[in-house]
Parts: structure tokens; C-alpha cells; sequence
């Protein structure tokens, strides 16, 4: 009750939700005190969660924030959902995000803008900017969010929480509406690294219903907060700190890396040379495969049709055109184009092999260090329509987060410090299912 009181207080102002789940929360809510009254309660009965609403809830309305899927109604659940519910959490609403997930300031919604907590005249990042908003301004104690190219570490640097994109793989998609399939990975957002440990030890596993979510051991990540990370090496590439970053986010994590060292880590220079590639193949790998999952809208199978049109080909047309919006659309175009006949090799194909270098990249700077930090961001929260007109200073956004998709590895973003009075978000990298040393640092240096 007192989590919807505060969403009531200052929803008004963030705009952080799409939809409040009022009835079912106070529901949920009453379930939760019967199990914790029989002794039954795990790690998250009756803790509130807010879901981004490009995964799927069962009679909640689930709308990607695209005029296409306005009124759609799932009727099942993501399976990141049922893990939730089945230990009693309690879902208080669904987030504001870029139209599909596409953008880094959630001003790509069809529907609101989402305003950064620390600053009404600042964007929250996105395309999770929602979830990110939300926990920010103490709206639920965790959320959920997507990360496709860097859409839970962004937003969760320019408000200052704590958000994990697990290894690929490692948390099902199944129930995450596909955005870019080969890249896209669900995770937390908390307020801290203790809670973002707890939530994660409940959504990953193996399931039969998502054909690229594998079978490991599940650990129990809060056994790895510990503070001593003494001997631990961590690099530092110097393709991280390049052009196009502001002076007071790299001074701001500069200064986390000497905590670090302090803490007795071990700082080793690397380098990460076809990094600089990450940006062009990112945004042709996830365009193309985007153009392809969202073939599916075409006005039949759910979501929007038009009302007036004369054949088969138009009705998709209109369809399309009227439900779709403008970011989507300039995907669809670049996707449809670089896998086309004749552009397929120089475009896509060629994307591939810098992907494939890349990881190559990763797995030769592992063998010298254990995780790798950086900033998330190169800048922190900008204002509200300083980019929505210019798609590639928009796509700057996410110079240092989506090598990570790229490669399939987990990253996190923890709050490090202010610069101009805003949070920075500093970056820590690690290898593949390496998201129990990932916390380890991230907890020694909270
Ligand atoms: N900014 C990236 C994009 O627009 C982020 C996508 C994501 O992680 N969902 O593609």
C-alpha cells in the first residue's frame, strides 16, 4: 500500500508507468501475508516489482509503448514473470520504454516520456528508462527491464541504481516480446548489489520453452558479496575512455578504478581493438534481426489493424504505417536493406565477422585480467529533445554497452559518483556466466 501511495505521489511528475496494477498488487499483496504467516515465504514474497512492458503478463496489458500492441492482452506469462510470482512477489505495474525497446530515452514511446528523477528536464536513458525512473524515485523495490544494445546499464546509469544484463542465455526469454533475438537479455534493476544478487538467483535457469537458454549449475550469487577482492585483476582498455566522452564521467571513473586498486584489485591495461566497430555492426545486426521478428505485425494474427483499406497488401500497409513508429520504421528500412540480396554480404554478413572479432577480442583480454570496468555512458542524463532529432547522436548513447550483447557477456552498472550533480555509472564486465565475480566487485565497491 505505501509503495502505490508513492507511485500515486509521483507518477504525476516521472511518468515512469504505462500501466498500475492497483487490484491485482493489493491481491498479490494479501497472498504474500498469508504465505509469510504459514512460514512459506522465499527471498521475494511480498516485495513489490515493477515489469517493463515489453514482457508479457497475463491479463495485463503488455504494449511494447507502440501503438501496435495498444490494447493486447497476453494470456499467459513470461517466464521471468511466473519465477516472480510463483514466489509471491508482487507486481505493481508495467514501465514506459522505447517503442519495441528501440532508444536509449524512452522518448521513442508512443505514448509519455519518462523524466529523470533527478532532473524533470532530463531523459532516464532507455530504452528501460521506466524501470530505471521508477527505482530511482522509489517506486517498487526492484524492477525488470531488456538490455538488446545496453538498455538496463544505460538507463540505470543516468538515474543512478544498480542494473545487471545477465550472460545471454543465462535468464529465458521466453515472454520477452523479440526485439533482436541473438542479443536480447532480461535483468534487474535494484537500489543496490545485495538486492540485484537476490532477485537474480530467482529469474535465471534453464527453460524448455526458450531453445537458446542453457543449463548450468544455479549459484547463489549472494554468496559472492563479499568486500575482499584483493589479487583480482581488473583491465582498464583505453578504448573505453575515447572520444565523444564527457571530462567529469571519465574523471568520476577514473577515481572508482583507484578505489578499486586501493581495495587491493589489481588495475592492468588492455585493449579491445575492434571495439571501435561495436556501434556499426550492433546497429545492423539488431536492425536486420528486428526487421524479421516484427514481420509478425501485420494486422492478423493480434494487435492493431486499420479500418480502411482495399486489399491483402494494403491492409498490411496501413496497418504498418499507422501502428509503427518512426524510430521502428527507420529499423525496419535498415534491417529489410542489409539483409536484402546484394547488401546481404557487405552489410550483414560482414556485421557477423566483426561480432565474431570482437568476442575474439574479449576472450584474449580475459586471459590477462578477470573483469573489465569502464563508464557505462559517456555522458550523464541529457535533456529532453537534445536528441530525439538526430538518431545518430542518439545511437552514441551506446558506444560502451553493446560490445557486451555483442559478445553475450554480463555486464553491470552500479552508481559510482556525480558529475554536475548527476550519477555516473561505472561499467564492470565480466566473462561468460562470470556474473558472481561481477557482483563481488560491484559489492566491495558499494
Ligand atoms: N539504444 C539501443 C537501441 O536502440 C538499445 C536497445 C536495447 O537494449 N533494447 O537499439
Amino acid at each position: 500500500k505505501s509503495y502505490l501511495e508513492r507511485i500515486k505521489e509521483v507518477e504525476p511528475k516521472i511518468d515512469a508507468l504505462i500501466t498500475i496494477t492497483e487490484d491485482f498488487a493489493l491481491q498479490k499483496a494479501k497472498e504474500a501475508d498469508e504465505k509469510i504467516k504459514k512460514g512459506e515465504d522465499t527471498a521475494l514474497t511480498g516485495i513489490p516489482v515493477i515489469i517493463k512492458d515489453n514482457i508479457s503478463t497475463e491479463g495485463i496489458k503488455t504494449t511494447c509503448s507502440s501503438k501496435m500492441l495498444e490494447n493486447y492482452i497476453p494470456p499467459y506469462n513470461a517466464t521471468v514473470v511466473e519465477k516472480l510470482l510463483e514466489e509471491g512477489a508482487v507486481i505493481l505495474g508495467k514501465s514506459n520504454l522505447d517503442e519495441f525497446a528501440m532508444g536509449s530515452s524512452t522518448e521513442n514511446s508512443a505514448f509519455k516520456t519518462t523524466k529523470n528523477p533527478w532532473d524533470l528536464s532530463r531523459v532516464p536513458g532507455g530504452s528501460s528508462g521506466g524501470s530505471a525512473a521508477a527505482i530511482a524515485a522509489d517506486e517498487a523495490a526492484f524492477a525488470l527491464g531488456s538490455d538488446t544494445g545496453g538498455s538496463i546499464r544505460q538507463p540505470a546509469s543516468l538515474c543512478g541504481v544498480v542494473g545487471m544484463k545477465p550472460t545471454y542465455g543465462l535468464v529465458s526469454r521466453f515472454g520477452l516480446v523479440a526485439f533482436a533475438s541473438s542479443l536480447d537479455q532480461i535483468g534487474p534493476f535494484t537500489k543496490d548489489v545485495t538486492d540485484c544478487a537476490i532477485v537474480l538467483n530467482t529469474i535465471i535457469g534453464h527453460d524448455p520453452k526458450d531453445s537458446t537458454s542453457l543449463k548450468i549449475d544455479k549459484p547463489d550469487y549472494t554468496s559472492y558479496l563479499k568486500e575482499d577482492i584483493k589479487g583480482l585483476r581488473i583491465g582498464v582498455a583505453k578504448e573505453f575512455f575515447g572520444e565523444g566522452i564527457e571530462e567529469g564521467v571519465k574523471e568520476t571513473v577514473q577515481e572508482s578504478i583507484k578505489v578499486l586498486q586501493d581495495l587491493g584489485a589489481e588495475i592492468i591495461d588492455i585493449s579491445i581493438p575492434y571495439v571501435e566497430y561495436a556501434l556499426p555492426a550492433y546497429y545492423i545486426i539488431a536492425s536486420a534481426e528486428a526487421s524479421s521478428n516484427l514481420a509478425r505485425y501485420d494486422g492478423i494474427r493480434y494487435g492493431h489493424i486499420a479500418e480502411k483499406y482495399e486489399d491483402l497488401i494494403d491492409m498490411y500497409m496501413v496497418t504498418r504505417s499507422e501502428g509503427f513508429g518512426k524510430e521502428v520504421k527507420r529499423r525496419i528500412m535498415l534491417g529489410t536493406y542489409a539483409l536484402s540480396s546484394g547488401y546481404y554480404d557487405a552489410y550483414y554478413k560482414k556485421a557477423l565477422k566483426v561480432r565474431t572479432l570482437i568476442k575474439n577480442d574479449f576472450e584474449k583480454a580475459f586471459e590477462k585480467c578477470d573483469v573489465i570496468v569502464g563508464p557505462t555512458s559517456p555522458t550523464v542524463a541529457f535533456k529532453i529533445g537534445e536528441r530525439a532529432n538526430d538518431p545518430l547522436a542518439m545511437y552514441l548513447a551506446d558506444i560502451y554497452t553493446v560490445s557486451v550483447n555483442i559478445a553475450g557477456l554480463p555486464g553491470i552498472s552500479i552508481p559510482c559518483g556525480l558529475s554536475d550533480g548527476l550519477p555516473v555509472g561505472l561499467q564492470i564486465i565480466g566473462r561468460h556466466f562470470d556474473e558472481g565475480i561481477i557482483l563481488n566487485v560491484a559489492y566491495a565497491f558499494e
